[in-house]
């Protein structure tokens, strides 16, 4: 790709560019490339810092049969859009391309195999911001934008006897497709969209048995209805009162998707955008329905604790299984690179997003880490728009 210079080319290329004290950039997913594409539309020069070997890393880690669940239209960054022919819902190999071919149309600049260990602000009072990466480089930038990820780092409960386990325990995140699951007894754990689709997935792929162990029941809706997809719906409710949506959205469930509460699957009693609200996004059901419909995958409590070759659960059940895949989300992880700043809440997370920094830390930006119900893909395109014209505006 002639935007990420060799790994021979990383040491000359960052001594060069540093010079004019660019916007540096770090991450390049889909948020620092939207974020480094609007900056250089508005004539800022940006540096997108990548530690992977190249742009879209997160999107070559996903499993073989994920497509978008928000539309193309919806999912595209600004200033180019998705081709039709990637069809309506688009697949994970096609969003790669997509990524690719956006750092080329922009002629981003994209320094991989970089890895940001710690932001600073300038040891000189000049209100700069002070990058360290590896190979004990040492970056100074006119202004952040830090797009390293909401799913940064996979996260697996310390359960109990988990280093005991003796059968297969691995991460959603390593998880690729059901070849290697055939005929084997499977539990996946946490039903969000990542768990409901890979248990989905492994009992149409052939795994002997398949459950899932579910510690709050999900809100789920269709993908779309008669042609109106569910990303529309969230896009049009966000501003609305959280009781009026709580309500409709009760009332759309109850039409669209079956009572699922005798097979193990009750309705949950807390409203679907009240939960938003908590960061809980509701599961779009790509198959999940209809396998736990028919028995294919069957819902268990949460898990307590692992024992050997045993998994035990909430309610005391114990299971043998042959592999457990945990699909129990992600880390932000942004405390070693920012914690000392004062920029995190409670949670690790950022406590200024967009176009907005963090009070007393002007010039430093975030992208992606809050999950909207109208898309995550929609929500950084617009904040790349809100940080260059911030950060322009600064410049001038
Ligand atoms: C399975 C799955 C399906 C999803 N489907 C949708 C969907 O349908 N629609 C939607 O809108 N959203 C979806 N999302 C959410 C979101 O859009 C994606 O996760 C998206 O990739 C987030 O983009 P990002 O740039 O914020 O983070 P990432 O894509 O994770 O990119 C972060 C990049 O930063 C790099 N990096 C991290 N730390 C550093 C560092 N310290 N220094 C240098 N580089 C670093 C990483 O290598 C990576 O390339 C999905 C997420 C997942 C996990």
């Amino acid at each position: 790709m002639p935007n990420s210079p060799s790994p021979t080319g990383i040491a000359a290329a960052l001594t060069d560019r540093t010079d004019d004290r660019p916007v540096y950039v770090i991450g390049g997913g889909p948020g620092g490339l939207a974020a480094a594409a609007a900056l250089r539309t508005r004539g800022v020069r940006a540096v997108v810092l990548e530690k992977s070997g190249r742009v879209g890393a997160s999107w070559r880690g996903h499993y073989d049969r994920l497509h978008l669940h928000t539309t193309r239209r919806w999912s595209a960054l600004p200033g180019l859009r998705m081709p039709r022919g990637f069809g309506r819902w688009v697949g994970r190999d096609d969003v790669v391309r997509y990524l690719e071919k956006y750092t080329e149309h922009h002629g981003l600049e994209v320094v991989t195999g970089v890895e940001v260990t710690r932001v600073d602000r300038a040891p000189d009072g000049s209100g700069d911001w002070q990058l360290t990466a590896t190979g004990g480089r040492v970056l100074r930038g006119r202004a952040v934008v830090v797009a390293t990820g909401f799913n940064h780092t996979p996260r697996i409960p310390d359960w109990p006897g988990r280093d005991t386990f003796t059968g297969e325990l691995l991460h959603a995140a390593a998880y690729r497709n059901p070849a290697p699951y055939a005929g084997k007894d499977v539990l996946v754990v946490g039903i969000g969209n990542t768990g409901a689709e890979i248990a989905a997935d492994l009992a149409e792929g052939g795994a002997s048995r398949v459950r899932i162990a579910v510690r709050t029941v999900p809100h789920i809706v269709r993908r779309s209805t008669a042609g109106w997809p569910a990303q529309a719906t969230g896009i049009l409710v966000r501003r609305l009162p959280v009781r009026l949506v709580d309500r409709a959205g009760a009332v759309m469930s109850r039409i669209a998707v079956p009572d699922l509460a005798a097979q193990g699957l009750p309705r949950p009693d807390t409203g679907l955008y009240s939960r938003v609200r908590q960061g809980a996004i509701p599961v779009q059901d790509v198959g999940l329905i209809d396998a736990v419909r028919s028995g294919a995958v069957t819902p268990v409590p949460t898990v307590a604790s692992f024992d050997k070759d045993t998994v035990v659960l909430a309610d005391g059940t114990r299971l043998t299984p042959d592999a457990v895949i945990a699909a129990t989300g992600y880390d932000r992880a942004l405390e070693p690179l920012l914690g000392h700043l004062d920029v995190l809440d409670g949670r690790g997370r950022p406590v200024a997003h967009g176009g907005r920094s963090p009070k007393g830390a002007p010039g430093l930006h975030f992208t992606g880490f809050t999950n909207p119900i109208s898309g995550m893909l929609r929500e950084m395109a617009l904040d790349a728009e809100k940080i260059a014209k911030r950060v322009a505006r600064a410049s001038r």
